[in-house]
């Protein structure tokens, strides 16, 4: 941790080249703010208040800006800065104590004040990276099905198809292929969609449902080694194929698989790593995770995964 004068204003939770971190940090100053304290570690515990707290960088620094800011900080500015689109975290007020806790439920804390989004950086990233980012948008699909089923309590029917009207009908509009670079901007739209409906619904269920249970028991299943946005493809498709595909429609669901397989997020057991035959055990972990939040997978019984049709996954 480097302090630039000795009154911080500003805490930095970053992972960037420093070249970006000096330009933020001269346009921060021309903000007004005095002074700007790089690195994020245990030391910001003992400061004052500060004016802002920054992060640039993936998942992991957001999520720190965002525990501080929402529990050390409490009143200065939250301004993050993504590196990649891997996740949706950029634009949610969801943050965890701790990244391995996938056991208890995120927090909810506030939203950004702002979000800035680099796209000479995000260009840069791992293409793995930004394309997993795919697989966290197109999970609002199982999630509004999960909703539909009867989990939406205070919300009135009709809004709730109007959005699923709203999901479906983007979905099927969307040209997806080409180069990884002019398939970002897509990536980020549908980011920001589900974002948006979370946000306006103050509802996080509306991004993460089934899918995201799915991801979670895979990678404890098998300490996996995919990225957050890749296993949520794969719950995603699991759960569209096996559950909602009357529901989503023959052109959604064809629309979907291509556009988890233009951006090369995994579909099958075998590309996941695992055996078809754990699905029905699979399934069974991922309905015990966090199971105050409901979702389709609790309408069914043990009995019924274990008869299921697996076939083509
Ligand atoms: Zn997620």
């Amino acid at each position: 941790m480097a302090v630039i004068d000795n009154k911080p204003r500003i805490v930095m939770c970053s992972q960037c080249p420093l070249e970006y971190l000096h330009l933020l940090i001269s346009s921060l100053n021309d903000q007004g703010a005095t002074s700007v304290l790089l690195g994020c570690d245990d030391d910001v515990f003992g400061l004052e208040e500060v004016g802002a707290v920054v992060a640039i960088g993936p998942n992991i620094y957001l999520n720190k800006a965002k525990l501080i800011a929402n529990e050390v900080f409490i009143k200065s500015k939250l301004v993050l800065m993504p590196t990649s689109l891997a996740t949706d975290s950029f634009l949610t007020n969801k943050y965890r104590r701790s990244q391995d806790d996938l056991l208890t439920a995120s927090r909810s804390g506030r939203y950004p004040d702002a979000v800035i989004i680099p796209w000479s950086i995000i260009q840069r990233a791992p293409s793995r990276a930004n394309l997993a980012g795919t697989g966290e948008a197109m999970a609002i699909c199982p999630a509004m099905n999960d909703l539909l089923t009867s989990f939406c309590e205070g919300v009135p029917y009709s809004v709730l198809y109007g959005v699923a009207d709203l999901i479906t009908w983007t979905l099927t509009r969307l040209k997806f292929g080409g180069s990884i670079d002019s398939m970002l901007p897509t990536i980020f739209a549908l980011l920001v969609l589900k974002c948006l409906i979370m946000w306006a619904f103050d509802d996080c269920r509306w991004g993460a449902g089934s899918e995201h249970k799915i991801a979670y028991a895979l990678g404890e299943y098998r300490k996996s080694p995919l990225l957050h946005g890749e296993a949520c493809a794969f719950g995603t498709w699991l759960m569209c194929s096996l559950f909602f595909r009357k529901m989503l429609g023959p052109q959604c669901l064809t629309q979907l698989r291509e556009i988890l397989e233009c951006t090369r997020l995994p579909l099958t057991c075998k590309a996941v790593g695992i055996d078809r035959r754990s699905l029905p055990a699979l399934l069974r972990r991922a309905k015990k995770y966090r199971p105050r939040r409901r979702c389709y997978l609790d309408l069914l019984s043990d009995d019924t995964f274990a008869q299921l049709d697996y076939y083509g996954l």
